[in-house]
């Protein structure tokens, strides 16, 4: 079959619109997917800076969801007309998989990042023949369709806004997870959350539905005042006049910020979420900690972390959170039903553009005009 895909054809490139062809339907164990929106994460962004690991021509896009027209075999579990989101892809028998905890699938670098299932690959061209990357994240829903395994397709309640669901796949999800999984928060916990983008605001939703107190820190004042509409105390972390942070452009380095927080915490946060990658922020974070503290971090770090002395003291643990240590078969279900009780606004987070905006929809991402793009196929966005 014949679709419009995005199509990223080297580091530096625009995205562009192209015909791609799939060459076989699903295998066992596989549906197709008609995608209805797919949200745009920094990994995908991330890609052009990845020196080559990450094979191109590709159609990346890993927030996909949509609706099933095709299953593969009696095995899947869906059916044509089901309405589903799209995860990370895992292998289902090793151990991390078998023990419910499929971010740390050991083949989940290959499956999702550098080069998906190989076996597949032929099967995904371009109009003229040429092979495209394997699917990304298995799926790769920048795209009308999306071949996946059934085993990262969530159903969901046809009742919902499908096109807007498939950010609960990735980076809603790793927020969620982190709050609910990593840290277990409950009520009266106070949780830091350091970056107010859409990982660090689903943080601060699932805070505030855990009866948790969260505070935010940014250096945009509108992603701010979104953070407070969604009940965190906002820091502002930039100050004119102070030098900005060498690791993170535009973000002031505030001494003083660790003491804010501890005041705002009354005594220092029981859980922090950096998702900045920051060194220097990273270390403020630590301590801002109460004893005992956990900082989870999801960003993927670029330099290395020295640690200041001192910040580990008193029971204070650091640990790498891979997609909020979530089932998506669970969470995302969960995350629904919040919705759906007014207690995980996430729609708030979200503006929509049609995929041949795709280019737009990065810039407004780089520029810090929106916090989750969502590309709707043949749609006109809002
Ligand atoms: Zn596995
Ligand atoms: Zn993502």
């Amino acid at each position: 079959m014949r679709f419009a895909a995005a199509v990223l054809r080297s580091y530096e490139s625009r995205f562009t619109l192209e015909e791609v062809m799939l060459n076989a339907g699903p295998d066992d164990g596989e549906v197709l997917v008609k995608i209805a929106g797919c949200g745009m994460c920094r990994t995908d962004l991330a890609v052009r800076h990845s020196a080559g690991r990450s094979p191109l021509p590709a159609v990346l896009g890993h927030e996909g969801a949509g609706v099933v027209v095709e299953t593969g075999g009696p095995d899947t579990g869906l059916s044509p007309g089901d309405h589903v989101v799209v995860s990370f892809d895992s292998c289902g028998h090793c151990q991390n998989c078998m023990g419910a905890a499929p971010a740390y699938c050991d083949s989940f670098p290959s499956l999702n990042l550098f080069g998906g299932r190989k076996e597949h690959a032929a099967r995904f061209t371009d109009a003229a023949g040429s092979a495209l990357a394997p699917r990304w994240f298995g799926q790769s829903s920048f795209a009308e369709y999306a071949m996946v395994p059934a085993r990262n397709a969530v159903r969901v309640d046809p009742t919902l806004p499908i096109e807007l669901l498939g950010p609960l796949g990735c980076g809603f999800l790793t927020g969620a997870g982190a709050v609910f999984h990593s840290f277990g928060a409950g009520p009266g916990d106070t949780i830091a959350v350091y970056g107010a983008g859409a990982v660090g605001l689903a943080a601060v939703m699932a805070a505030t539905a855990a009866g948790a107190v969260a505070v935010a820190v940014d250096r945009h004042p509108e992603r701010l005042a979104l953070a407070e509409r969604l009940h965190a105390i906002p820091v502002h972390a930039a100050s004119p006049g102070l030098a900005d942070l060498p690791d993170v452009p535009g973000l002031a380095d505030l001494p003083d910020l660790p003491d804010r927080i501890r005041q705002l915490t009354d005594g220092g946060a029981h859980y922090a979420l950096d998702t900045t990658g920051s060194p220097r922020l990273i270390n403020h974070a630590l301590r801002a900690l109460r004893p005992t503290g956990h900082l989870g971090l999801v960003a993927r770090l670029h330099v290395p972390l020295p640690l200041e002395p001192g910040t580990l003291d008193r029971g204070r643990r650091i640990s790498h959170i891979c997609e909020g240590d979530a089932v998506p078969g669970l969470l995302i279900p969960r995350l629904t039903r919040l919705w759906q009780a007014g207690r995980f606004p996430f729609d708030e987070l979200i503006r929509t553009y049609p995929l041949t905006d795709i280019n737009r929809a990065e810039r407004d991402c780089d520029a810090g005009r929106v916090v989750k793009p969502v590309l709707i196929p043949a749609g006109k966005g809002r």
